[in-house]
């Protein structure tokens, strides 16, 4: 350990403005008290992914609704991960905002400040809710801001497959290859029941970087977030997360210090 931080997991963000009144309260308390705390830069890539590109999504979908039913139904209809976030933010803007919603002209006009107010805080928010942000493998993707232009947001995140992002995942992990050796026979002696599609990639990454030249085709980083974000926090002196499945069985063979945030205890019934 080189540092006395608490290295904040990327769920950290999403509970600490979940509709959940306790776990709001419980990561709000983490924040402001666990002190030093940091972050990896790839937390910062994995919130604008999960987070702030859905906030976009959403907004294309409220701007070109003409009713807040077709807004929701819009939402609903565009599919994969995020749909439960956008359709829990448009009713915590609704009621946070304190606006009617008719008439629609008006509540849309008002949505729409609020959701882009929301794009640009949220992302300037998580660097500056730590102490420090640590960048061992130089993610220069992770260093892209929103950008507003043409009446539309920019929100992509580069590939890192051109000479100008590179991607300096392999030398990083590299540096580890004990812990991923060790981290391969752990993963392999997991049963179904205690392994995890998220594992199951990692453990062939880590092979692959062992075993042969690694090439990251572009998203092959994005699938081992956990792996990097813990290996990333080796230099501090914890990891906080709420994560338990992938990290319960890395933390040994990698050798960080993991302190689970008890999501589901707080969770309101
Ligand atoms: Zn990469």
């Amino acid at each position: 350990m080189a540092f006395p931080h608490t290295f904040f997991d990327t769920d950290l963000f999403f509970h600490r403005i979940s509709n959940d009144p306790k776990v709001v309260a419980a990561a709000g308390d983490e924040f402001s008290k666990t002190r030093p705390s940091a972050i990896s830069a790839f937390t910062i890539l994995e919130f604008k992914g999960a987070y702030v590109q859905k906030l976009g999504l959403l907004r294309e979908k409220v701007s070109r609704s003409d009713s807040l039913r077709e807004a929701s139904a819009r939402t609903e209809n565009s599919g994969g991960r995020g749909v439960k976030l956008m359709l829990a933010l448009l009713l915590k803007y609704l009621d946070v905002g304190g606006f009617d919603i008719r008439p629609w002209e008006e509540a849309r006009r008002q949505l729409l400040v609020h959701i882009d107010a929301e794009i640009y805080a949220s992302y300037r928010s998580i660097a500056s809710s730590v102490d420090k942000v640590f960048d061992d493998f130089q993610c220069s993707r992770s260093q892209e801001p929103p950008l507003f232009s043409n009446t539309k947001w920019k929100l992509q995140i580069s590939n890192c497959t051109s000479d100008a992002i590179p991607c300096h995942v392999q030398q990083f992990l590299k540096q580890y290859e004990a812990e991923l050796i060790s981290l391969i026979q752990a993963i392999d002696s997991l049963t179904d029941d205690e392994s995890s599609r998220e594992l199951k990639n990692i453990k062939d990454i880590a092979f692959t970087i062992i075993h042969s030249s690694f090439y990251c085709s572009s998203k092959t980083c994005r699938k081992i977030g956990d792996l990097l974000i813990g290996l990333q926090s080796k230099v501090g002196y914890e990891l906080l997360t709420s994560n338990f499945r992938e990290h319960d069985p890395m933390h040994f063979p990698l050798k960080y210090r993991l302190r689970i945030f008890p999501l589901a205890a707080l969770r309101i019934k």
